[in-house]
């Protein structure tokens, strides 16, 4: 790594009243630096997680002029703002989804325009070529899979044409940009319940209410085999963090995601076992369930970095079956969580 900004530095941060920004704002503060702004469009009590000493404003970042206002000053700029959600959301909505291009545009230029030092957007694995997720034995996915193109539709689309902002960004006007396409994050502060929730999230929530009504019963999404990996939380922030300054990374889109490739049915074994439980599993198969398979190649990471996300799916999801529980008994004694 090299170019690192001064602990006084203006850090600006898009989308930090979700899951990634948020826990990236926490990260950051935890480093020791003093001027983090974070900005989400969400009103302020409905945060995920109101870092204390960090600025917080609630502000619209599809609007040119917002964008203007927050990146005043920045040194670095960060770009997690997306309507999004799991594949309940994204293949129902496709129309918000690709309406997040309104939020990179804006705030990439708004940047430039402020001098900032570099800019970082989250793009995402649904930016890769469907055609080869079709087996649930897949081949990983490398960073040279995304072309020929043909993304998953709306969202993943977005993220392609974003992703090409931020390339030309860096060879017409000379702005470090980093993109990393991020696999399934999750871990505590992610959404887990209401229609937006990840897969490890859904389940974990879907065997706790089960243990806690003793029906003794699990839906599950699609037929189980299909597979994905994830990456614990922990491990996305600190992979933003190098990627956003390795100057061999600059406007160069990389995997960030973990390689341990699982079914949703070995998931939904790793939630029971957290909870101490065995359930009957009742497969809804018209549920939307994305892609038949997708894993991250981490090549590219390894060889440019020297590192890949490394916690494993076990030690996350523990991590994630404990607060997602805590959540849903603060919710069942009336007490404002986190959905
Ligand atoms: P999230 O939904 O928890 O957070 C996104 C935040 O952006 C939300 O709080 C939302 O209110 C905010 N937002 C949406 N439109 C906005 C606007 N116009 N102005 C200001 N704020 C706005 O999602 P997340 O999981 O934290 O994802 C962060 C980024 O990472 C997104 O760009 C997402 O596409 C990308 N990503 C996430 C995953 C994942 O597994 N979570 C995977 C691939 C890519």
């Amino acid at each position: 790594m090299s170019d690192q900004p001064n602990k006084d530095d203006l850090i600006v941060i898009g989308g930090a009243g979700g899951f990634i920004a948020g826990s990236l704002a926490r990260y950051f503060k935890d480093r020791g630096f003093t001027r983090i702004r974070a900005i989400d469009k969400k009103p302020l009590p409905e945060w995920y997680q109101r870092v204390p000493g960090v600025e917080s404003l609630c502000l619209d970042l599809s609007d040119p002029d917002n964008c203007e206002k927050v990146c005043e000053g920045a040194t670095e700029v960060y770009n997690l703002a997306a309507d999004m959600g799991g594949m309940g959301f994204i293949e129902r909505f496709r129309i918000e989804c690709l309406r997040s291009i309104l939020i990179n545009t804006h705030m990439i230029e708004a940047a430039y325009r402020a001098g900032a030092t570099r800019y970082f957007f989250s793009s995402s694995a649904c930016a890769y070529n469907v055609e080869l997720q079709k087996d649930p034995n897949v081949r990983a996915l490398k960073e040279t899979d995304a072309y020929p193109a043909m993304a998953e539709r709306g969202y993943g689309w977005e993220k392609l044409m974003s992703e090409m902002f931020c390339e030309e960004y860096w060879s017409e006007r000379g702005m470090k940009t980093a993109i990393a396409r991020f696999h399934n994050v999750y871990g505590p502060y992610g959404t887990w319940d209401g229609g937006r929730e990840k897969a490890p999230a859904a389940i974990c929530r879907k065997v706790i209410d089960a243990k806690d009504r003793d029906t003794g019963e699990i839906e599950i999404w699609g037929d189980g085999t299909q597979t994905r990996s994830f990456m614990y939380i922990d491990d996305c922030t600190k992979g933003i963090d190098m990627i956003t300054h390795a100057e061999n990374l600059i406007a160069t889109p990389i995997n960030l995601g973990s390689s341990e490739l699982v079914s949703i049915n070995e998931l939904t074994d790793i939630a029971e076992e957290c909870g101490g439980v065995k359930l009957k599993r009742n497969y809804k198969l018209d549920a939307p369930q994305g892609v038949a398979g997708r894993n991250s190649d981490n090549t590219m990471i390894q060889e440019k970095l020297g590192w890949q996300p490394d916690t494993s799916l076990r030690d996350g999801m523990a991590k994630t079956y404990a607060w997602i529980e805590e959540q849903y008994n603060n919710r069942k004694a009336g007490i404002r969580t986190v959905e």
